[in-house]
């Protein structure tokens, strides 16, 4: 791939100098030895008085000033003019000062104006690498340039030397500039890049070189064949291998080669054209249609590679985020078979990329996650929005990693059909083992809330909670509930004695006592208050629940738990029984006053036994 680049000129420095020395001893070096050069191969046709082939200089120059800073551009076109003049002067073309002059300052106009032109389509990036550029070649430096000097130099000679016609004198200048502008121009700013001949190695450059001269040498040399066309696939192959450097040098020798041999009387040229004006004209031609070749193909190839270069780009860009994604990231067909799976798969549960399929088809989650995964794809597919489930991976371990999968269907850009799945899979377990304490927390907090500190039983909220329910629930099933109010005997007495810490665990007793009594799953033990607790007796008679109370108050007194202070000698209990099936506006709490009651007259009866509500 082409990758060259135009020099980067610092315009808006304000220390670049306008006299840079040393860079235009080189230009004056190189420029010189180019004109040398020019006059070397136009010697035969200007001896005949006939156009030049090639006049190479001008694009040099034009080239030369594309590269420096506009502040410097007088000092080189002064030294390209001196050059030029000083060239005129001498042999071979010996000319007299002022048709010197004119000739050198219509040269000034042209690089002038060609590097003016020039300059917004080819200072920034690579040089012909777009067609733009290709297209201000094509109008600046072939035809704008060169005609307006070329109408210079016309209006020059009719004035100062002797008329002739605009259409006999704009020939001898015209093509040849413009044939050295299309490839010097090129050539200069390619070699100045960074990666002139596309990096290639230099024996490569050097055997399409050698291989293109021979070929040159061997079509412009016989005269008996018409084979000027073999040249273009040589010139075609230095171009794609050697990208914009290799496409101009090959044009400068091809129409070198040519305009020499041809100029003297070799070449398939002079098959068909027999004058010498002509003959130089057809090459000129030739010329020009290889470099419009070679120059569209340059064009071409550096669409494809900048293509080329940007889709790897993206296509790198989005690995990179996909693959350095904690995520794992699964990119499926419509069959759920694994298209692309992120290297996190292998880090988060040890399978490695191949084994991704199973992950897709459900084999490495946990056999309980299973349907709901086929549901997550089948709404996925469906349509639904947001398609995010919490599962279990399958390590490669046999352990399970708690992960969610964040699914989305991903369709064919150009129809817009669905095209597959994509799946951000993310770990989730230290959320997970988040969730989890914080669940066990919330879990202790509300048991808290609930249980009586002192006896480990429900509290009074959650009894009267309790209550409520049963209540309504009795009421709808038209069912008896019975409660027995508790009360422990001479207790103030036995605190007193004891102390409160025995008082406390006294208490603690007399639950174990009830609750070794309550056995139903649905009768409750709640702590009332101080050293009073409530059973609740749901779908219970009054008799049933006399009995209860009586076994009730039996297990406190058989615990034998020593109590001075009560006649018994032991802890004793008086409980009030009471039971009634709910209806009309009652209401629980009436329940319990009643059994309150009755407990107040078992109290009043000697305290150790149950009384039933009235
Ligand atoms: P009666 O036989 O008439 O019920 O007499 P009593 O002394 O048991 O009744 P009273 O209502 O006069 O006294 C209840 C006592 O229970 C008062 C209080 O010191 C004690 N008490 C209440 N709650 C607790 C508790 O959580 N721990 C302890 N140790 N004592 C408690
Ligand atoms: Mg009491
Ligand atoms: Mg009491």
């Amino acid at each position: 791939m082409n990758t060259s680049v135009q020099p980067r000129i610092e315009e808006s420095s304000g220390s670049v100098t306008i006299f840079p020395l040393q860079q235009l001893v080189y230009a004056a070096l190189i420029l010189g030895g180019v004109t040398a050069g020019a006059e070397l191969l136009n010697t035969i046709p200007w001896a005949h008085g006939d156009i030049s082939i090639m006049w190479p200089s001008t694009g040099l120059m034009v080239g030369m000033l594309l590269c420096v800073p506009q502040r410097q551009w007088p000092a080189f076109i002064a030294l390209g003019t001196v050059i030029d003049f000083a060239a005129n002067l001498m042999p071979p073309l010996h000319a007299p000062v002022w048709l010197a002059l004119s000739a050198s300052g219509c040269n000034v106009v042209e690089v002038t104006v060609a590097a003016w032109l020039l300059r917004p389509a080819l200072a920034p990036g690579r040089y012909m690498a777009r067609a733009s550029q290709l297209v201000a070649l094509l109008i600046y430096g072939v035809f704008v340039a060169p005609g307006v000097a070329s109408l210079c130099y016309a209006t020059c000679l009719s004035f100062l030397v002797h008329f002739k016609p605009f259409w006999q004198i704009v020939p001898e200048w015209f093509p040849g500039d413009a044939l050295g502008i299309t490839i010097m121009t090129p050539l200069y700013l390619s070699l100045r890049s960074r990666a002139p001949f596309s990096k290639r190695p230099w024996y490569e450059a050097a055997g399409l070189f050698f291989l293109l001269i021979v070929v040159s040498v061997g079509v412009f040399w016989q005269t008996s064949l018409p084979l000027l066309f073999a040249i273009l696939p040589v010139l075609l192959l230095v171009e794609v291998r050697l990208g914009m450097a290799g496409a101009a040098l090959g044009l400068l020798a091809v129409s070198t080669i040519g305009g020499f041999l041809t100029s003297r009387g070799h070449g398939p040229i002079g098959l068909t054209v027999l004058t010498p004006s002509p003959r130089t004209l057809m090459l000129q031609v030739f010329a020009f249609v290889s470099m419009l070749l070679v120059y569209i193909a340059e064009v071409v190839r550096a669409a494809r590679a900048r293509l080329e270069l940007n889709l790897r780009a993206s296509e790198q860009r989005f690995r990179l985020l996909a693959e350095g994604s904690s995520d794992i990231i699964t990119l499926a067909n419509l069959n759920r078979e694994v298209v692309y799976v992120s290297p996190s798969a292998t880090t988060l549960l040890g399978w490695d990329r191949r084994s991704a399929g199973l992950f897709e088809r459900g084999a490495m989650v946990h056999p309980d996650d299973q349907a709901s995964l086929e549901k997550l794809y089948t709404d996925c597919l469906a349509g639904k929005a947001r398609n995010i489930l919490e599962f279990r991976g399958r390590k490669r371990d046999g352990g399970y990693l708690w992960l969610e999968a964040n699914l989305v269907l991903h369709c064919d850009p150009e129809t817009s059909d669905a095209a597959g799945f994509i799946n951000v899979v993310r770990d989730i377990s230290g959320r997970k083992a988040h969730e989890e304490e914080l669940n066990k927390a919330l879990n202790v907090a509300e048991n808290r809330a609930i249980t009586d500190a002192v006896t480990g039983i429900a509290n009074r909220r959650r009894l009267d909670e309790y209550i409520e329910r049963e209540w309504q629930r009795a009421q709808t099933a038209h069912t008896k509930i019975s409660v027995l109010m508790i009360d422990v005997d001479h207790f103030k007495h036995y605190n007193d004695r004891y102390g409160h810490l025995a008082g406390d665990r006294c208490l603690r007793e007399v639950t174990g006592a009830i609750a070794s009594v309550v056995q139903r799953p649905t009768d409750f033990v709640g702590r009332y208050g101080g050293e009073e607790f409530v059973v609740v007796l749901p779908d219970t008679d009054l008799a049933g629940a006399w009995h209860i109370g009586e076994k009730i108050r039996r297990a406190v007194e058989l615990e034998q738990i020593p109590h001075e202070g009560n006649p018994h000698r032991v802890v004793t209990v008086s409980i009030g029984c009471a039971t009634t099936e709910p209806s009309g506006t009652a209401q629980s709490v009436q329940l319990l006053e009643s059994a309150d009651a009755a407990m107040y007259q078992a109290k009043e009866a000697g305290r150790n036994c149950v009384r039933l509500a009235n």
